[in-house]
């Protein structure tokens, strides 16, 4: 009986498991499709000067709007895109597309002049042997200035090759663009890569936000982190900041910039325009 038992749990245990590879299989066919189909799209949420809330850039976010599903967030496709490489094409037009988006508002809002564009760069990217000419030929063929745009990558990808990165990066920053740190102090930190890649700012992951004005001792992470920076001369990005409280205390800190469902979510480009025209993200009550 226990022998039968075993046996038919196995058997629902590979019924489950052909089930999975089978939608994995799925989802990624649908993913080559998506590429040649051009189903995605990139949205932008608002990074801005705390204090001020005035906007200073937008990260472009990539979303994939499937004809059957609707709008598909990046958690649902990007760790399959990595896994297959199609994570490269589609960077490749997320970075096209929301240059190309930057260059158009610079030249329509004559005060977006000093607005900037992070753009996520997976490990695969860093490793595509065209990357440089690659982001070269965007900033020719759009108009945009190099100092404009900024990558964001994690610290699992530069850790990965690192000296692929150091040598990449290098000859991305000699050209003038910005180098961030995603999701800081959850990867792998090792804190030498900072130098060692040049690293123009952090950005201090939400799950670290969301301890900001406890009363204990995670508390004191954020105000390290931003002390970190302060110290090397690099920029800081407060990640997934969505209370006043939160704003608040992060300005206190002296953190220089937020980002969260406080200012805007990711939005589609012509809500996007919107901010740019209003440039202040916030009411001025944020702050008594
Ligand atoms: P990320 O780069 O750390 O981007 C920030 C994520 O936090 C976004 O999720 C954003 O919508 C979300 N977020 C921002 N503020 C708040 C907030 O106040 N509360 C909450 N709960 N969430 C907030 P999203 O758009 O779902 O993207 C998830 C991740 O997917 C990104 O994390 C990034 O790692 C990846 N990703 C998105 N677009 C691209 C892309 O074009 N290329 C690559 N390689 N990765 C991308
Ligand atoms: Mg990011
Ligand atoms: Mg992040
Ligand atoms: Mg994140």
């Amino acid at each position: 009986r226990a022998k039968r038992r075993g046996k038919s749990r196995s058997s629902t245990f590979d019924t489950a498991m052909r089930q999975e590879a089978l939608n994995t299989l799925r989802t990624q066919m649908q993913l080559r499709e998506a590429i040649v189909r051009q189903q995605f799209e990139v949205y932008y949420q608002p990074i801005v000067a705390l204090g001020s809330c005035r906007l200073t850039g937008f990260e472009a976010l990539v979303r994939w709007n499937h004809p059957k599903r609707g709008i598909i967030g990046p958690v649902e496709f990007i760790a399959l895109a990595e896994e297959t490489g199609l994570i490269v094409p589609i960077g490749q037009f997320v970075l096209r597309e929301a240059c190309s988006q930057m260059a158009t508002w610079r030249r329509r809002y004559a005060d977006a002049g000093d607005v900037s564009i992070s753009i996520n760069l997976s490990g695969h990217q860093l490793g595509s042997p065209t990357l440089v000419t690659d982001i070269e030929q965007v900033l020719e063929d759009t108009g945009l200035a190099a100092s404009a745009v900024k990558l964001e990558l994690t610290e699992s990808t530069l850790i990965d090759d690192p000296t692929t990165a150091t040598r990449i990066l290098g000859r991305l920053r000699d050209r003038g663009i910005k180098l961030y740190i995603d999701d800081f102090g959850t990867g792998y930190s090792s804190l030498s890569y900072l130098h060692r890649f040049a690293i123009d700012g952090l950005k201090i992951d939400k799950s670290f936000v969301d301890m900001v004005g406890r009363d204990d001792r995670k508390a004191a992470i954020v105000p390290s982190i931003v002390g970190l920076a302060h110290n090397l001369g690099m920029g800081v990005v407060a990640e997934g900041v969505e209370t006043p409280q939160q704003a608040r205390e992060l300005t206190l800190l002296d953190c220089a910039e937020a980002q969260g469902y406080l200012y805007s979510r990711p939005v589609p480009r012509d809500q996007a325009a919107a901010l740019i025209e209003r440039r202040i993200l916030c009411d001025g009550d944020y702050m008594r």
